[in-house]
């Protein structure tokens, strides 16, 4: 064995399931000049004690892309690398116990398909011929998975790493990193071994990430958790049964009581996750300890008792058995609980592989996402929902608890489209929160930002049951309808608290832009909408450009995107140019409706309401300075206005009081998105995502062929070999539900698109979908079917053009 490595390409930090495949798919790739270091054997963090189930569900598109991966992976990997391991594909049976439950599983039924995985519905009577031992009477049907199953996550990593090592790549076991610095372009990692200096460090360090993390200067947003399941022991029927059918029983998840029970042996495995739950090293007394590796926590058995006792009543098998074993280990949770995988925010030249929850059973995704990051600087998937810049750094120590807590208690739990998490919210606050709460409004989080999504009149259901539905009527519809016809007839405001804001300045900026963006930067005065693609002509961000001065323009994009876009930014700015990010100062208005003029002259606002569509101008409202922006997602006549924090509350009650008697009302996020799927506006991270490229998304009329600009050798290709699938606007005569994001778009039988959007638009009267369809379907007028919760329901394909206001009269007003 050759000495320790001095220097290499890439330092992985953490030798679990996920730096392992991190590992070997960096060497599949041909990077193989890679070194993971391991403090203490592989395996010791998570990764030994796992449970090792392996499902493909999941209700989030990319999340599912990276466990179908890695289960396919696991097909073929032991032969691979010759390393056999114990991996058995059981299936799994998840129970449904409601109607909405149910629609959950047929959506992703309808995901799995387009994703080439036969997932199928049992009704309550076909649940027993995949389980016999089971109870049904209360269930409305199941979802059957047959991909599903267990794997040995040691054999796994240990598989992992010696295919990793064949390809050439190095482990160093009983090795920590236990500090980095950077060198000119280089980083040097310090080990009680010696320094091995690379170009790029990886953090893979599982629940330790954030220790990690601090050595790069990085407060990373986790919390752990301590996750228990129980070993049961032989239960003389279930093992007559076994040999008898050849076969395990599938995976048993019964996700509305939070628990799985998976065969173990001729014994079972039982697994909940209980809404009391426990999070660790969290308190001052309770501190993280230095080392835990291959540590447990002492059982709690107490915390399970409910869903012991409910899946006994569930499979009465198992009051049979012994229970012989408690497991009960850290797991590591994001707020959102899906893990950080891709570039490390802030940090040149590193990247993040680390807080899992589903570690084994994403494993190989992951290490496949994490390989074209750092080889390629983008996934071949769109993996926002990983990205560790969707967090902005708001996120403290009680809001990781808190919400940790949340999505650990309620893991199995559906997540609707009208519904809002309870938990670590109110962090950020508009300047006139209080002002639109004693309106009525309904709040949900953006970043941290609390926005309303609607606002409650008297009598209005506001409780968070009755969010809990994928109908699109609820509590809310009446509201929004009224807010939406608001704005059609007369005017709305909308607060907006949290845009990001980037103003670029110094000589050359127009040029360093225009080579980032496909379109023309706007003239002085001017405003426009801007696309930035990357090297293969995909769509990485979408802002809006004001063009200050000369050299000086200010770049508005979404709040979520704050982190993300900045990044973009920074990584091409020439030394010349100064960014500052200005999101704080600020906060903005929607003023937008055929009146919204009358109300900023009744308001006495002190500006040119003359100019036209997309100009800005500086002015005054209640004498405070703002911003006017002649743009309204909206789609009628209207303006942003931005304003200083410091200013918002008076032009904000300057605006309402002049404008109340002209019928001017508050309107929400829920009313908006209604208004802006009525004018083909796309949203970042659902229509605009690097899942497309720029002119799939319909947006060559923001490409300017004339110049040179960042993907433009892409596109041009792409338009000469004729573009495959094409963005649409569809009107769907669906039944009580709106298609969620990925629902598929049927033709002649075959899939041929999917949905990316789909609300209600109040203001066409009409159920209104954004999303993409095979380029030769995509010709106005042609009939497709949209599949919602398993049922097909006829669309059509708009026109090119807005369906509502299709000139843009309204807007240009
Ligand atoms: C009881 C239980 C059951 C579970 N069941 C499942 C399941 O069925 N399916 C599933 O998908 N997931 C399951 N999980 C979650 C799963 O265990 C984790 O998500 C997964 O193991 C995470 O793998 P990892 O490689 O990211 O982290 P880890 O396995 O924690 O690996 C991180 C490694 O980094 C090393 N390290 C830390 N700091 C340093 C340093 N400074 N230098 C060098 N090395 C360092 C650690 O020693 C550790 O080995 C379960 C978790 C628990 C607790």
């Amino acid at each position: 064995m050759a000495g320790f490595p001095t220097s290499a390409r890439v330092v992985i930090i953490g030798g679990g399931a996920v730096g392992a495949s991190s590992l070997y798919h960096l060497a599949k790739a041909g990077w193989t000049d890679c070194v993971l270091l391991e403090k203490n054997e592989l395996t010791a963090g998570s990764t030994w004690h796992a449970a090792g189930n392996v499902p493909t569900f999941s209700s989030s598109w990319s999340i599912m892309n990276m466990q179908r991966y890695s289960a396919e992976l696991y097909r073929g990997l032991g032969a691979a690398v010759d390393y056999p391991m114990n991996y058995h594909v059981t299936g799994s049976v998840r129970l449904g116990h409601s109607k909405e439950r149910l629609q959950e599983f047929k959506r992703v039924v309808g995901m799995g398909r387009y994703q080439g995985m036969d997932l199928n519905i049992l009704g309550p009577d076909e649940i027993k011929s995949r389980y016999p031992f089971l109870e049904t009477h209360d269930l409305t049907g199941a979802l059957y998975d047959p991909y599903d199953g267990d794997i040995d996550p040691a054999q796994l990593t240990q598989a992992l790493a010696k295919g990793a090592r064949q390809m050439g790549a190095r482990i160093e076991r009983f090795c920590p990193a236990t500090g980095v610095r950077r060198e000119g372009d280089e980083w040097v990692v310090e080990t009680p071994k010696g320094e091995i200096r690379c170009e790029i460090v990886v953090n893979a360090a599982g629940y330790y990430a954030r220790e990690v993390a601090k050595m790069f200067g990085r407060d990373l947003p986790m919390m752990v958790m301590s996750h228990q399941y129980m070993l049961f022991d032989t239960i003389p029927e279930l093992e007559s049964w076994s040999k008898a059918a050849g076969a395990k029983l599938p995976l048993l998840r019964d996700v509305d009581s939070s628990y799985y029970l998976r065969q173990e042996k001729y014994g079972f495995n039982l697994g909940p996750y209980e809404g009391n739950c426990r999070a660790h090293w969290a308190t001052p007394d309770d501190p993280m300890p230095e080392d835990f590796s291959f540590q447990l926590f002492p059982d709690d058995l107490e915390r399970l008792e409910w869903h012991i006792n409910d899946a006994m009543a569930r499979v009465p098998l198992l009051a049979q058995a012994n229970l012989t074993k408690v497991i009960n280990g850290p797991i590591p949770y994001t707020p959102d609980g899906n893990p950080l995988i891709g570039p490390m925010p802030g940090v040149p030249n590193a990247f993040e592989a680390c807080v899992f929850t589903f570690g084994i059973c994403q494993a190989g995704g992951a290490g496949k996402v994490l390989a074209e990051w750092v080889t390629e600087g983008a996934t071949e998937w769109d993996m926002w929902s990983c990205d560790p810049r969707r967090f902005t750094g708001f996120e403290d120590e009680d809001y990781c608890v808190k919400k940790g807590m949340e999505v650990y208690g309620h893991e199995y739990a559906i997540h609707f489209p009208h519904h809002a998490w309870p938990e670590g919210r109110g962090k950020k606050l508009s300047a006139v929160h209080d002002r639109v709460a004693a309106m009525g409004a309904q709040f949900g989080p953006y970043n941290g930002w609390e926005r309303a999504l609607w606002y409650a009149r008297p009598g209005d259901d506001t409780s968070e049951d009755a969010q809990r539905t994928w109908d699109r009527e609820g509590p809310w519809f009446g509201a929004v309808r009224e807010e939406c016809l608001a704005v059609r007839d007369a005017c709305g405001i909308l607060d907006l608290p949290g845009f990001s804001r980037f103003r670029v300045t110094g000589a050359g900026v127009v040029a360093w832009l225009s080579a980032q963006i496909t379109g023309k930067v706007p003239g002085v005065g001017r405003l426009g909408l801007a696309y930035f693609a990357d090297e293969k002509g995909r769509i990485v961000t979408e802002m809006s450009v004001a063009r200050l001065g000369e050299d000086d323009v200010l770049l508005i994009t979404a709040a979520t995107a704050q982190m993300h876009d900045k990044e973009w930014l920074l990584s091409t700015l020439p030394a010349g140019l100064a960014l500052v990010d200005e999101t704080e100062g600020w906060s903005t208005q929607i003023l937008t409706g055929p009146l919204a003029r009358d109300v900023l002259v009744a308001a006495g606002a002190e500006a040119d309401l003359g100019k036209g569509w997309l100009t800005w101008q500086e002015g005054r409202i209640a004498g405070r300075g703002v911003f006017l922006m002649r743009v309204s997602f909206a789609g009628e006549l209207g303006w942003e206005i931005h304003s200083r924090v410091a200013d918002t509350a008076a032009v904000f009650d300057a605006a309402m009081a002049a404008g109340r008697p002209l019928g001017l009302r508050p309107f929400g996020m829920f009313a908006l998105n209604s208004l802006r799927v009525e004018k083909g506006y796309r949203a970042w991270k659902g229509d605009l995502s690097t899942d497309y490229t720029v002119l799939q998304g319909g947006l060559e009329r923001f490409v300017d062929w004339g110049k040179e600009f960042r993907g433009k050798a892409a596109l041009a290709a792409e338009k000469q070999r004729g573009v495959t699938k094409r963005f649409v606007t569809l009107t769907v005569e669906a039944g009580d539900c709106d298609p969620p994001y990925m629902s598929t778009l049927w033709h002649d039988g075959a899939v041929v698109g999917e949905t990316t959007s789909g609300y209600f638009g109040h203001r066409v009267g009409k159920v209104v979908a954004l999303g993409m369809l095979r380029a030769d379907l995509a010709a106005p007028g042609t009939a497709v079917e949209v599949e919602i919760f398993g049922e097909r329901f006829p669309a059509v394909v708009c026109e090119d053009q807005p369906l509502w206001d299709a000139k843009n009269e309204r807007l240009r007003a």
